[in-house]
């Protein structure tokens, strides 16, 4: 895969939201959706739906959880340096790791 369609964000990682209702936002990665290109983020894009009533919730109503964002509207955050960042790749030794763009520091392997 090129540069374009890989997608540096993975899941558990610390992120900031760049754009929308929810910028300035930071929440974790819960899930990545490839095929989308958009990622869901705990506490972001919060997204009510309306539940039928089930044996679990037996009088149905509005439950509120998070929807898919674009991977681009998300920006890691270096767990080194607490700030939004690029990340790069950076070939060490015989592993690649991503590296932070701001403080140079390993974030990890790849
Ligand atoms: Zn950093």
């Amino acid at each position: 895969m090129d540069e374009k369609t890989r997608i540096k964000i993975r899941k558990d990682d610390m992120v900031m939201v760049q754009s929308g209702k929810d910028k300035g936002k930071v929440g974790k990665i819960l899930k990545v959706i490839p095929e989308t290109r958009k990622v869901i983020v705990s506490g972001i894009n919060m997204i009510k739906r309306h539940q039928k009533p089930s044996k679990k919730h037996q009088h149905g109503g509005i439950i509120e959880m998070e929807g898919p964002i674009r991977v681009d509207r998300v920006m890691l955050v270096c767990p080194k340096c607490n700030l939004p960042t690029r990340t790069g790749h950076t070939l060490l030794s015989e592993s690649k790791v991503r590296t932070c763009r701001k403080c140079e520091e390993i974030i990890d392997n790849v």
